[in-house]
């Protein structure tokens, strides 16, 4: 699939579920109204949906959310596609926020999944239950640490946030390091209605990178994973550093990706509105999966160049109103 700007379609993000048992400040409102559950494609729809794209030369799926890992049964979805792996799927990987690893790592891996994402902010308990509402930082690491003991590659992902876990970059780095596992900072992005002044919390990267190139040496990395981040490998600790800067920098020109959520919309950028249902499509008996094809096929030729996210401060409403756990981050 090449879109109409010369960029091939080869990665979807897949987001399960809007549901999630943390309430992120800069991710979802506390009173968040989730999605009624006759709207949401079963599993095996979703693996439908999926293959379609695969068949179309999708080669990297990642599952994400709301929190993939709460949603009832997903592991039959993980184990549908994690048995493409090496076949029609080049990776299978997931991003969670954890809570549910302590049970789960073991059974991701043996379904084939290799590398995840973990979201965590912060390593400081009282930081952690604030930014999430209400999460145990504990509960997390034991996740992360059942997720390496279950031989999982680890990217802690940690949202930048001003004047909550700004002063604590040098020490997650040290931390990552000292584990095994990558890190990667990410910029606020304005989605959704959160409650809140969300200009507040924007911190920008390019000040991020340069404090901690007081302390750390970062050497520019030809690593690329699928995603947008940016990576350094880190001199003194031998792992990467990533950076995703969809504010200070478009990182659209090199656009690889769609977005599928847990009811069948299909989102050509996280930044723009512009979506198409594929649930009425797959949902009706008179279209076969060539039809399926075709409709993807249609909205592919409508990927927008790029999103045009500003943070004004100006400006209450979000640039997108859906939040990420909807769209899938
Ligand atoms: N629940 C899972 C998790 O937290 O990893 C998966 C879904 S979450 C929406 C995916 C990623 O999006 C997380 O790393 C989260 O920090 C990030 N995220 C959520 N809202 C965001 C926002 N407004 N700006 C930037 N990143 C955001
Ligand atoms: Fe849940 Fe992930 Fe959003 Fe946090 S970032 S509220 S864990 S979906």
């Amino acid at each position: 699939m090449i879109d109409p700007f010369g960029r091939r379609i080869s990665y979807l993000r897949v987001s399960v579920t809007d549901r999630c048992d943390l309430r992120c400040v800069y991710c979802m409102a506390e009173d968040m109204t989730f999605l009624p559950k006759a709207e949401i494609l079963s599993l095996e729809e979703l693996d439908r949906l999926c293959g379609a794209f695969i068949g179309l030369g999708v080669d990297r799926i990642r599952l994400t959310g709301g929190e993939p890992l709460v949603r009832k049964n997903v592991l039959s979805l993980v184990r549908s596609l994690g048995s493409r792996v090496g076949t029609d799927l080049r990776e299978l990987t997931l991003t969670t926020n954890g809570t549910q690893l302590s049970k789960m790592a073991g059974d991701l891996h043996a379904a084939g999944v290799r590398r995840i994402n973990v979201s965590l902010d912060t390593l400081d308990p009282a930081a952690f239950a604030a930014v999430t509402r209400w999460g145990k930082l504990e509960q997390v690491l034991d996740g992360v640490f059942a997720a390496k003991a279950a031989g999982l590659a680890i990217r802690i992902n940690a949202v930048a946030l001003k004047g909550v876990n700004e002063h604590e970059y040098d020490r997650m780095l040290a931390w990552c390091g000292e584990h095994g596992f990558d890190l990667c900072l990410i910029e606020t992005m304005p989605l959704g209605d959160v409650s809140g002044d969300r200009t507040d919390q924007y911190l920008p990267l390019s000040t991020v990178r340069a404090r901690l190139r007081e302390r750390w040496t970062l050497e520019e990395s030809e690593y690329k994973t699928g995603g947008p981040a940016r990576y350094y490998t880190v001199r003194e600790t031998g792992r990467r550093v990533g950076f995703i800067t969809p504010m200070t920098h478009n990182f659209c020109e090199s656009c690889n990706r769609v977005r599928l959520t847990c009811t069948g919309t299909l989102y050509m950028c996280l930044g723009q509105e512009d979506a198409a249902d594929l649930r009425g499509v797959l949902r009706d008996p008179a279209v076969s999966d060539e039809g399926l094809r075709e409709a993807i096929q249609d909205a592919i030729a409508r990927k927008p160049k790029g999103h045009d996210f500003v943070i004004d401060r100006r400006q209450a409403r979000p640039a997108v109103a859906r939040h990420m756990s909807v769209t899938g981050g």
